[in-house]
């Protein structure tokens, strides 16, 4: 059973939270700032002094192999994310990455001689901060986004994805090499802070992810007929804001009657035009947050919704358009690695349950290309994206000993 240096991950977690572009203990690291980068060579330091071989890809992914002694097996991987949103802590993807690579140190003071390759990944921009799009690393990774999408990628001042690639070390890098057959990894274990509240609250040590649910986003336009508050009688009205709120309620009803517990839906944004106190609303634009383990139910509850949307916008007389802003398919974890985490649990004395990540992570899309799954651990009242995020050192301990165990035996399966 392989040891951990938690004195020694801590001080490493700690002092990457030092490289932040605001005031500690806030961290902020935007995807290819000065202080994302500089984070990259720290992590890449680490890797390097842990004997592991670096490669990086042309959208800055970064993989640091133990080399098992059959290499050309697929390889047993673990990692997460590095960069942070702005105000964020010190733990959410951090605690994947510099946990996963003591997992690797760990099992190599001990003397461990793994068969598969063991590789270390840090993705490139979990966080959708700069571009609007999260994921984007694991998303080329695993051909879930095309290259030709991916470059086209502005952020807020219009700059792409393309010219900021430019002006970075991977810039040189063959695009075409980015995206990895199905066969590449073995199995791919995430290590994460859970971001929520459940572990906490039932006093466990660890979560052994089963299913990651994956929201659909959608805009939706109505638009009726504006007028004079005071002067268009009831009768004769087209009023944009009403139909758009009996859909609120349709959606919410659609969710609630979805027969699965875990359907949710959230509007969560709300333009009225003209917007004025004495003006019947002419035009609302709304966006839906819709969510599910299962893509059935879920797609079947926007069905429902837009059904009913329908009906409200003919009866009321109104003109509905709507797009999707993403629709990404949720991930079941593999269950043989799944069963691995409790075992792995039971075997160094720590409880754990099985849950659903119903956050984003770049587990969803190595899913679509390796058997996968994910350990959560306990963060302090579920917070997480604040400075205030916290995960003790002996909850981090319990987590990275767990993915030691997980690697270790997958890497000889
Ligand atoms: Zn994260």
């Amino acid at each position: 059973m392989s040891s951990v240096d938690s004195a020694r991950l801590q001080e490493e977690i700690d002092a990457l939270a030092e490289i932040t572009e605001v005031v500690p203990p806030a961290v902020t690291r935007v995807l290819f700032s000065a202080q994302d980068l500089a984070a990259r060579e720290e992590v890449k330091k680490h890797c390097r002094e842990a004997g592991l071989t670096l490669r990086e890809d042309a959208v800055g992914n970064l993989f640091a192999r133990w080399v098992g002694s059959e290499p050309d097996l697929p390889a047993v991987a673990t990692g997460s994310h590095i960069d942070a949103i702005p105000n964020a802590g010190r733990f959410d993807g951090v605690v994947g990455v510099l946990g996963g690579l003591e997992a690797i140190r760990g099992l190599q003071r001990d003397g461990f001689q793994p068969k598969r390759s063991i590789e270390l990944i840090t993705f490139t921009s979990e966080e959708p901060t700069r571009f609007g799009i999260g994921c984007l690393g694991s998303r080329l990774l695993s051909g879930s986004l095309s290259w030709e999408k991916a470059l086209a990628l502005a952020d807020e001042t219009g700059r792409t994805l393309d010219s900021w690639l430019g002006d970075t070390p991977y810039a040189e890098k063959d695009r075409g090499a980015v995206r990895l057959p199905e066969d590449h990894y073995h199995a791919f274990v995430e290590l994460h802070i859970e971001q929520g509240p459940i572990l906490e609250n039932e006093s466990l040590d660890i979560g052994a992810v089963t299913h990651i649910a994956a929201p659909a986003a959608h805009r939706l336009e109505i638009t009726g007929q504006g007028g004079h508050a005071g002067g268009v009688l009831m009768p004769a009205r087209h009023d944009a804001l009403c139909g758009a709120s009996e859909f609120v309620l349709a959606l919410e009803s659609a969710a609630k009657n979805s027969g699965s517990p875990d359907t949710v839906a959230t509007v969560g944004v709300l333009q009225v035009a003209p917007g004025a106190i004495n003006s019947i609303p002419a035009r609302v634009e709304l966006t839906v947050d819709l969510r599910d383990i299962q893509i059935a139910t879920r797609d079947k509850t926007w069905k429902t919704a837009t059904e009913a949307l329908e009906k409200i916008a003919a009866g009321r007389g109104l003109v509905t358009a709507g797009s999707v802003i993403n629709e990404d398919p949720p991930a079941t974890c593999d269950p043989g690695l799944v069963e691995s985490i409790e075992v792995a649990a039971k075997s160094r004395g720590c409880s754990c349950r099985r849950l659903i990540s119903r956050a984003y992570h770049d587990s969803l899309f190595l899913s679509r290309i390796a058997p996968t799954t994910m350990i959560f651990i306990p963060c302090r009242n579920g917070w997480s994206h604040r400075p205030d995020e916290f995960s003790s050192p002996s909850q981090i301990e319990k987590g990275v000993a767990v993915l030691a165990d997980v690697l270790a035996k997958a890497s000889t399966s």
